[in-house]
């Protein structure tokens, strides 16, 4: 993987974890969620008093038309969703930040009406004493117009092998789209023109790139920009020495993106091995990153108070980096918001099954960021969003609904339980980013296991990245949970290494540190000594996987403990995994051996975790803590209303810090009108608690 990045970052995170010890020891650190998720421009800070958006529509005029289909009254409602009678309304339903369009793609010669008519709403939306969000396409050239403003343009899309225009995909009905290389210098100099706009003319505060994602191969570009900016790229990233030792020669001016054809469909490979194909993802990866912080400087130039956000996908199961070019650990430290449209409604199914976008908000928090996601689709999904988003986000487009509505004016009243509210989260699951990527089916299957078994067994974690190895210390992680994650560097391993012998817990499962991270098989596994696992075997290693579970083996290494589980046992029947290996809500269960799994991390934590909770599984939990406001912060969410339309009994022990006792609880919903105090006592330092039946969401604050 990125091994000069790595490298960089590694002393990077050394650094600002020492910091952060000394300045505020080791109690307030495990409460700091921020890992090295510190944004490399820091931009919009009112962004951490939360955000409720709402539009408006972000279409302008001429696109609806290019599109076609559209209604004879499409003039009519463009004008309305941006008039000051949509605005008004939408303010006094307690939306804070409007949503509109700016620039669609066409070219900027052509959208200059309508840019312009963006000029005139956010005058009308900064009189009201709101912020604007401004919509800029980030993937589209429409060129039927752009040739014409710029001709040099003609240069700057995406190319298929066969040279072929590289299109959006919407349904076969947009193929005017095409979409514009981030290799080419001279169409990011465009785009900047864009941002300037909204910056020093529209006078935004908040700039959407939407469309923040590449194509899924066969549909990668293969433009002389891409094909040279990728030699360079190896070139810069690898010494001599170093190109022959990843691709057994060293000069690579032949080096081409992958080809396919339809004996070799890039849908169906699992495994990649192959270091060019490795490489060309990376390259892709740091690309659209690399654009992007040109945006970001830009940006922060022009007026650091603007926010940015990508419309990038959040984490839900497909293989990002490989499929859309986006690597959430290099996108996120740019951005302070990001969307995830998935707009899968959270529930809880019969078979166990529970659709959650935890994992993407859990992301996001490491990295400061909020997710705008579709909360309307249902009460449990506003819910979510509150309890582990801690602000609202997108509460949609207006008229809002009254459930949205309800929450809304419950989070505005209640406002002071989030803002600054850091999640408390001893245990950290690793998204190792080479496993995962370059098999999707086998780690990332294993991710998504640990995490629902988390979720579900409501002990409080969070999700790190690479990066965040380094800086691990038994005082801030009382358990790291590595899934599956097979390749890991030499400096990885020293790093996990380090953390456990000075008292950490390790959790570690199936092929972890078989490999490095090029995903070459090791000799002798990575983690030998330190976890009582098996040895790696070049030939037939993948079937561990689907091996039955055997024991959970403990072991002491050092001052901490660790324990390997041999498999994650899949509960059902595993769905189909092409194409491309994507791993949807129908993966999102349990493994059938999850009890071993919680035993183990309780085993290895070696004394408890900070809160414990009696309630059904379609309940979650997220705990956080305001430390300046002596308060640890429960919310819960019911992900089963229909079937089950109270959250009934739930029994609560919440740890408060070491010295001190619990002077109260109190507890908060949308569904009653003032917080009801309840009755607790101490047990172990712990204030236990039990809550009346509660609907949809409820949150309780443990006071000291
Ligand atoms: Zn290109």
């Amino acid at each position: 993987m990125r091994i000069k990045a790595l490298n960089r970052r590694d002393f990077m995170g050394t650094v600002v974890g020492g910091i952060a010890l000394a300045k505020f020891g080791p109690e307030a650190v495990l409460a700091d969620s921020g890992m090295s998720g510190s944004n490399a421009t820091p931009l919009g800070s009112w962004i951490n008093n939360g955000m409720i958006d709402a539009g408006g529509t972000h279409e302008p005029y001429s696109f609806v038309v290019r599109r076609g289909g559209q209604s004879l009254n499409a003039r009519k409602e463009y004008e309305y969703q941006q008039s000051e009678e949509v605005i008004r309304k939408l303010k006094d339903q307690g939306v804070e930040v409007f949503h509109t369009h700016l620039y669609k793609g066409f070219g900027m010669a052509v959208e200059k009406p309508e840019m312009e008519d963006t000029v005139r709403v956010a005058a009308i939306v900064h009189r009201l004493g709101m912020k604007i969000d401004t919509y800029i396409q980030w993937e589209t050239m429409m060129y039927e117009t752009f040739f014409v403003e710029e001709p040099r343009a003609q240069n700057w899309y995406q190319v298929d092998a066969f040279g072929q225009p590289i299109m959006l995909e919407y349904g076969y009905q947009q193929s005017f789209r095409y979409l514009p290389c981030f290799s080419n210098q001279e169409y990011i100099d465009y785009l900047k023109k864009v941002v300037r706009y909204a910056v020093t003319e529209v006078k935004t505060d908040f700039i959407h790139f939407d469309n923040f994602a590449l194509s899924a191969e066969p549909y990668s570009c293969h433009c002389p920009a891409c094909k040279s900016g990728f030699r360079n790229y190896l070139r810069k990233k690898y010494s001599a020495e170093q190109r022959r030792d990843r691709f057994g020669f060293e000069n690579v001016d032949y080096v081409n993106p992958p080809r396919w054809n339809s004996d070799n469909r890039p849908e169906k490979m699992q495994v990649i091995v192959d270091p060019a194909f490795q490489e060309w993802i990376d390259y892709r990866c740091q690309t659209m990153a690399d654009a992007l912080r040109q945006m970001a400087d830009l940006v922060s130039s022009l007026n650091p108070d603007v926010v940015l956000e990508i419309n990038y996908g959040g984490v839900v199961g497909y293989n990002s980096p490989w499929l859309r070019g986006a690597d959430h650990a290099r996108l996120l430290p740019l951005t302070q918001v990001f969307w995830d449209e998935s707009d899968r409604k959270p529930e809880f199914l019969p078979d166990g099954t529970l659709i959650t976008a935890i994992r993407t908000f859990k992301v996001a928090r490491t990295y400061r960021n909020v997710v705008l996601t579709y909360i309307s689709v249902n009460e449990t999904a506003i819910a979510e969003c509150l309890a582990f988003n801690q602000t609202i986000g997108f509460a949609g487009v207006s008229p809002l609904t009254d459930d949205v509505v309800k929450y809304v004016s419950f989070y505005r009243k209640q406002r002071d339980l989030y803002v600054g509210a850091e999640d408390l989260a001893p245990v950290a699951v690793l998204r190792s980013y080479p496993s995962i990527t370059y098999d999707n089916a086998s780690a990332g299957l294993s991710a998504i296991q640990v995490e629902q078994t988390l979720i579900q067994a409501k002990i409080p974690f969070r999700i790190i990245c690479d990066e965040h190895l380094s800086e691990l210390s038994p005082a801030t992680c009382k358990v790291l949970i590595l899934p599956n994650a097979e390749c890991l560097s030499d400096e990885q391993v020293a790093a996990i290494r380090k953390y456990v012998a000075a008292g950490g817990g390790l959790v570690a499962t199936e092929q972890t540190a078989f490999c490095d991270a090029w995903h070459r098989v090791r000799v002798e596994p990575g983690l030998k000594d330190a976890i009582d696992g098996p040895m790696p075997e070049s030939h037939g290693r993948r079937e561990a996987k689907s091996a039955s579970a055997g024991s959970p083996r403990r072991k002491q290494f050092g001052s901490g403990r660790t324990v390997y589980l041999p498999a994650l046992e899949i509960d059902g029947t595993r769905p189909p995994d092409e194409p491309y290996f994507t791993l949807g809500p129908e993966f999102w269960k349990r493994p059938k051996n999850w009890t071993d799994l919680v035993d183990s991390i309780a085993w290895a934590t070696g004394d408890e975790l900070p809160i414990s909770i009696t309630a059904p599984d379609f309940v979650a939990m997220n705990l956080l803590e305001q430390s300046e406001k002596r308060r640890r912060i429960i919310h819960l969410v019911n992900y089963d209303i229909e079937k089950h339309p109270s959250m009934g009994n739930i029994v609560i022990r919440c740890a408060v810090p070491e010295r001190q006792s619990a002077k109260a609880v109190r507890l908060y919903s949308p569904e009653f009108e003032d917080a009801k105090t309840l009755d607790f006592r101490m047990q172990d330092s712990k204030a236990v608690f039990t809550l009346p039946p509660l609907r949809a969401y409820g949150v309780a604050a443990v006071s000291w």
